[in-house]
């Protein structure tokens, strides 16, 4: 077996602490870097155009970078089309999944289409257990649920020890976003 085709493990970045999203960005660079097909698809909450988002254009040919959704807020003038958009999504990264292109996929702030009831757990946990077997499938967000856990091969979750916020200090780029 080359290194490409080995079974593929589910990765989960969770707990309240910073580093998820950054972790999982660490990955696709190291993945990328052994000729990995990768494929980034993040499931917005806000409208932040973040760092990553730029540099990955330089780097289209080994990640395939998406962001989705409209924001996940119960303030968005229309929920219906919030719960539209995520469902949508989540439907997009199953058919990325199935189409079996890819040596990782990471679904980066998943769990909160779980948390915000737009798709099961199960779901997601029918979503590991069918994909591919050779695929690496990397999913952050806080409050992952047991099911997806039980479901995972390795799980990490931050913890807080201290953060800037606490202090008043602003998202900062390069660091936040
Ligand atoms: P990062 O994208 O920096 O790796 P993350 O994915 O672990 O962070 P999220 O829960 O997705 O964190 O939150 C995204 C944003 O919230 C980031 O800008 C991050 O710095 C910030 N953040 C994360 N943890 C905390 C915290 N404990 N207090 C305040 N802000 C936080
Ligand atoms: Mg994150």
């Amino acid at each position: 077996m080359t290194e490409k085709n080995k079974k593929g493990l589910t990765l989960i970045n969770t707990g309240n602490g910073k580093g998820k999203t950054t972790a999982a960005l660490g990955l696709a660079l190291r993945a990328a870097g052994h000729d990995m097909r990768v494929c980034i698809i993040q499931f917005i909450k806000g409208g932040w155009q973040t760092g990553e988002a730029i540099a990955l254009k330089q780097f289209q040919k080994q990640i395939d970078f998406h962001v989705m959704g409209s924001g996940f807020t119960w303030q968005a003038a229309n929920l219906d089309e919030v719960i539209r958009q995520g469902r949508d999504a989540f439907d997009f990264a199953r058919k990325k999944i199935a189409d079996n292109m890819y040596d990782m996929i990471i679904l980066d702030e998943l769990t909160y289409l779980v948390k915000y009831e737009i798709i099961t757990e199960n779901a997601v946990v029918e979503m590991i257990n069918n994909r591919p077997s050779g695929l690496h499938l990397v999913i952050t967000g806080r409050d992952a649920g047991e099911k997806m856990i039980a479901a995972a091969d390795l799980v990490t979750e931050m913890r807080e020890i201290k953060h800037p916020f606490a202090q008043g200090i602003k998202a900062c780029a390069g660091i936040e976003f």
